[in-house]
């Protein structure tokens, strides 16, 4: 597949999609897998995107900061991936990433004790508010620790 100019493979697409009421976004992902295949990871609001089609015209209609790539055969695009998105994204995407591309493997640093290990099996703690009436978890743990609040 092409998205643009660029060889999807390995790709994950985070873009903005949401738009609810038309003030609110947030981040959707897709991702091409090493055969090219299109799979919609998180589609959500009116820029939601749940075909190969619809993301090229997003993409090539939006603004460059409507959107990331990230190729996930490197190490540093994982990194990147990783510390840029919060926790619970992150581990939905790992979680998403083990069904369609089990070869591709999230990795992260325990917060607590700083083991590595593989994103889909970690655990999101420290939850805290965003404002408003989402909340988020402030740090990704390994399975070595009991549940903390
Ligand atoms: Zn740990």
């Amino acid at each position: 597949m092409k998205l643009g100019s660029i060889d999807a493979k390995n790709l994950l697409v985070a873009y903005k999609g949401g738009g609810y009421d038309g003030c609110a976004w947030e981040w959707n992902y897709a991702y091409y897998d090493a055969q090219g295949n299109f799979h919609c990871i998180a589609a959500t609001g009116r820029n939601g995107c749940k075909t190969h089609e619809q993301l090229v015209e997003y993409i090539t209609n939006c603004d460059k900061e409507s959107f990331d790539l990230y190729f996930l055969d490197k190490t540093r695009d994982i990194k990147a991936l990783v510390d840029e998105f919060c926790v619970s994204h992150v581990i939905g995407i790992a979680k998403a990433l083990a069904k369609i591309a089990p070869e591709i493997v999230l990795t992260v640093k325990c917060s607590i004790c700083g083991k590595e290990m593989d994103c889909k099996d970690a655990k999101g703690t420290g939850i805290h508010g965003t404002g408003g009436a989402h909340y988020e978890y402030t740090d990704i743990i390994c399975d070595g620790h009991p549940d903390v609040e």
